[in-house]
């Protein structure tokens, strides 16, 4: 039997997993098919997407005309809810990535999901989204592809959920001596090369923390069983123990192209010559570290408001939006985040149960309060 094309729409296409999605879809053109692709301001790119990829549908925040390329403008929402549309690849950044990333869930598409902020701020509804319209959720952020390839096949509940983390651009520092690090330090990742908005995550652990909550909506896990732990080599992306005491872990190339595939194939696996490989004898040794809170501030406060649930996480996310925004254009320090992060989640009025729109404007009102203290401070740089 011929493989049938699976149709897909990219939400975020010219960011880093935007594009890399489109380099596996590109390798396989017998097999995917580009119906739509969304994005924000990199109109270039985009036009060059447009040329090559020639979707049905476009979406930007840039200024193309409809018909561009044959291609036709419409909203996000309804791209990503198409009847021919098989997988929605949110690769967004942020909380913006919502309506989409919903709209595909209530439309019964398949999820590739690399924007864990949406799920950070609304799992619940996601989850149950996907449960009342029979979708699936497919993790394409490294860690979580991990926990969900060491989980593939089993039967059995997992122990624990054991994610790793490698500690960022500034694991080797103390907190305090990270008052005057740039903005230009902080988005030299040690190993992963990723888009600004998450690297400044990774240094703060905020990302982790994220992780930790996206996982356990994924994998309906309570909180108290999913550990994090700091591993430099960023080999090993994440591993379960079962109640058996076996541990499972899954290992890759420090490349997010492993995931994507994984997620656009998925349950199948496919030779790809493009997709970088390890190697068990050289890759070198691998270590394992407890996490030291005190160089991480945001992790525990961003998991203890993950925590408390209704609102909170949505705030939780539109508030680390917008740090990191004030951050990456010098307008506060980068040990601000955290105390910045905290008091606006500090003046937060949480709804219980919310609806997606509830998260929506909780995530908003965050960014909004946050932006509006601080649009006008300068540091010295
Ligand atoms: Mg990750």
């Amino acid at each position: 039997m011929e493989p049938t094309i699976k149709k897909i729409v990219i939400l975020g296409s010219t960011g880093s997993v935007g594009t890399q999605t489109l380099e596996i879809v590109r390798a396989f053109p017998d097999r995917f098919e580009i119906v739509g692709l969304c994005n924000g301001y990199n109109t270039p790119l985009f036009k060059q997407q447009l040329d090559e990829f020639k979707p049905k549908y476009f979406n930007t925040l840039g200024e193309i005309e409809s018909g561009y390329a044959g291609s036709k403008f419409a909203p996000a929402e309804e791209i990503a809810s198409l009847p021919e549309v098989d997988l929605v690849v949110a690769a967004t950044v942020g909380c913006a990535g919502m309506p989409p990333a919903i709209a595909a869930l209530e439309a019964g598409k398949s999820l590739g999901l690399a924007n864990k902020e949406v799920i950070v701020m609304a799992g619940e509804k996601m989850m149950e989204a996907a449960r009342t319209s029979g979708s699936a959720i497919l993790p394409i952020d490294s860690e979580p592809s991990a926990l969900w390839q060491c989980l593939e096949g089993e039967v059995s509940d997992p122990a624990r959920l054991i994610i790793t983390a490698s500690g960022g651009a500034f694991r080797d520092r103390t907190w305090d001596s990270l008052g005057d690090v740039t903005p230009e330090q902080a988005l030299n990742h040690p190993t992963w090369t990723m888009g600004p908005k998450i690297t400044v995550d990774a240094a703060t652990l905020m990302n982790k923390a994220f992780e930790v909550i996206e996982s356990r909506w994924l994998f309906d896990i309570p909180f108290d069983r999913i550990d994090v732990t700091i591993h430099r080599q960023s080999i090993v992306h994440s591993m379960v123990e079962f109640s058996d005491g076996t541990l499972k872990a899954q290992l890759g190339p420090t490349s997010m192209l492993q995931p994507i595939q994984h997620a656009l194939f998925h349950p199948e696996r496919q030779a790809n010559n493009n997709l970088p490989k390890l190697n068990a004898v050289t890759m070198g040794s691998l270590t394992f570290e407890e996490m030291d809170q005190s160089l991480y501030p945001c992790f525990e406060l961003a998991l203890d408001y993950g925590k408390r649930g209704g609102t909170y996480p949505a705030a939780l996310a539109g508030a680390d939006e917008a740090a990191v925004q004030l951050f990456l254009t010098k307008k506060i320090k980068f040990t601000q985040i955290p105390d910045i992060v905290a008091k606006t989640l500090a003046a937060h009025e949480s709804i219980s149960k919310p609806s997606v729109a509830d998260t929506i404007e909780a995530a908003q009102w965050a960014t909004e309060t946050t932006l509006a203290r601080h649009n006008h401070s300068t540091i010295l740089s």
